[in-house]
């Protein structure tokens, strides 16, 4: 990594530098050969058309920095972004301001056609707890300019942290309407749970349209993911402040556990490659940090972070290192296969990585980001034992009550899970045993429903009365689009429950259906 902490210190010291000075540096370093090689003695192109399509994105912040993420693609639905198979540099500057005048760091940064020109850069040496104004240039072309945020110092309490957290945004089945309202609500930062783009291919009479065949190769997966960043709401909210992004199943393929497909006729060497292709285009698009570069089909996206003293955050994988889900992936009974000790969501390693982080966490609230379903919920069917999701928590019950019981015996501080996948909205509070709804609630569950996965939702359910009789853990249940708006302070927590009218024509308008509060040392949400 280049070392341009003396710039850097100069910047400083200085209160800021002009854009005149910023360029004199730029072509400076590059006439230093040393810098060039380190650079890629990239080349600095004239674009005919925008290189910035995809706009702007920050994520993964800490106390002192945080990650920059744009990909040059002039053609965003070219296989190569319209981009030529070179080495391309790309400056970059952060600032204290928004009108970029105060710039704390700057920098060159090589986009190669290897990693599709994605660009992350990992700016350190930040102040902690506040806001940066940040943009990237190539050639004669400058980008949109994007906010993002560090955390609170970790020893620090902060407030209060406001935050969103979505999953689900299936291009065809609606706008991203959502994104509209999130945009002005004023947040710290934004969580994605996962089906960021879908796999599928392009169908006809939907409201929008997929380019080309189910995604398999790495063209596949880029073009995908490039179709859905020019959407101009998610790419005006990743600009808007930092996010922290897992996946879910789709961002790879419907319902894989490991490195298992949910076809039966699939050999596996194939589907690894494909999972490698599937990897490598999710970190050419997202704003993750250099631990994340995936090697072959491997990549590693669980990790932690602190918003001071406040909130631990701990984002899972549970697709990754999964083994297969028992009774063929059909809604079963908590049977033996269900409640195997061999079945896994989240594999050894993550396990023993998620105990010890939640032993060491110092936060008020421990905040479990992570995909599916963790409520064990039954869905009657006449006559028959109450059936539950393999695909979900319930078909690795044992390895979830024990996860609880952790939470119960180490008295883990406010566990909070948060979830996505189901396109649509549940309150849990959670048990070891969620059959057993006199024992003690030990953690509170939000389920956010989908951005626009499932077209617009219906507003009444069938059969919910039913439902909620069968569970007594569930709190609220819902169908509408949206997502779910979090205050969180050292006293208390609140979940808004933001739905959106219509996501099948521009002009969806935004309300809040239901909020749902947990207060600090009282386990469990209650109506607000
Ligand atoms: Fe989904
Ligand atoms: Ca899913």
């Amino acid at each position: 990594m280049l070392d341009l902490s003396h710039l850097r210190d100069a910047a400083r010291y200085e209160g800021g530098i002009s854009r005149r000075l910023f360029l004199a540096c730029g072509s400076a370093l590059a006439t230093v050969p040393w810098l060039a090689r380190s650079a890629g003695a990239g080349e600095r192109p004239r674009f005919d058309s925008d290189p910035f399509t995809l706009g702007v994105a920050s994520g993964d912040p800490d106390a002192g920095g945080v990650v920059l993420w744009t990909r040059l693609a002039p053609a965003p639905l070219d296989p190569h972004g319209g981009m030529p198979p070179a080495i391309v540099d790309v400056d970059w500057q952060i600032a204290e301001d928004d009108a970029m005048r105060n710039v704390v760091a700057f920098g060159t940064t090589a986009a190669t056609p290897q990693l599709g020109h994605s660009v992350h850069v990992e700016v350190d040496g930040l102040k902690s707890d506040r806001w940066y104004w940040y943009r990237f240039r190539c050639g004669d072309a400058e980008s949109p300019i994007g906010r993002t945020r560090t955390l609170p110092a970790p020893d620090a309490l902060p407030d209060q942290l406001r935050f969103a957290f979505a999953s689900c945004q299936h291009y065809e089945q609606g706008l991203f309407t959502a994104y509209e309202q999130m945009a002005r609500d004023e947040l710290d930062l934004v969580i994605h749970l996962g089906d960021y783009i879908y796999e599928y291919r392009g169908a006809d009479g939907r409201v929008r349209k997929h380019v080309g065949e189910e995604i398999r190769s790495l063209s596949d997966y880029r073009v995908r993911h490039a179709q859905y960043r020019s959407d101009p709401l998610l790419h005006e909210m990743h600009a808007r402040c930092p996010w922290f992004v897992t996946w879910d199943d789709h961002e790879f393929d419907n319902n894989c556990a490991g490195d298992i497909s949910e076809e039966l006729d699939v050999d596996p060497v194939d589907f690894l490659i494909r999972r490698a292709n599937a990897y490598q285009a999710y970190y050419e698009n997202m704003p993750l940090r250099s631990r994340s570069i995936p090697r072959g089909p491997d990549m590693r996206l669980y990790r932690r972070a602190a918003f001071g003293r406040l909130a631990e955050l701990l984002v899972l994988d549970t697709r990754q290192y999964r083994t297969d889900q028992p009774n063929g992936d059909k809604r079963s009974p908590l049977n033996d296969e269900a409640l195997s000790r061999d079945n896994t969501m989240l594999g050894t390693r993550q396990r023993n990585w998620l105990y010890s982080s939640l032993i060491r966490s110092t936060g008020t609230w421990n905040v479990l980001a992570q995909q599916v379903m963790m409520g064990l919920v039954g869905f009657a069917k006449d006559g028959e034992p109450l059936g539950y999701s393999m695909d979900q928590w319930p078909g690795c019950a044992y390895e979830r009550m024990q996860l609880a019981k952790f939470l119960e015996e180490r008295r883990v501080p406010n566990p909070v899970v948060l979830t996505g996948d189901i396109h649509s909205n549940w309150v849990n509070n959670l048990r070891v045993d969620d059959r057993q709804p006199e024992t003690p609630i030990v953690a509170t569950e939000f389920v956010g429903t989908s951005i626009s996965s499932g077209g617009n939702g219906p507003t009444t359910i069938d059969g919910l009365e039913r439902l909620l009789s069968d569970n007594p853990i569930v709190q609220f249940h819902n169908r509408e689009r949206g997502y779910v708006r979090c205050h969180v302070t050292p006293r208390d927590w609140t979940s808004e429950y933001v739905v959106v009218s219509d996501v099948t024509q521009p002009g969806g308008r935004s309300s809040v259906r239901a909020t749902f509060a947990v207060e600090s040392g009282q386990p469990g949400a209650v109506p607000a």
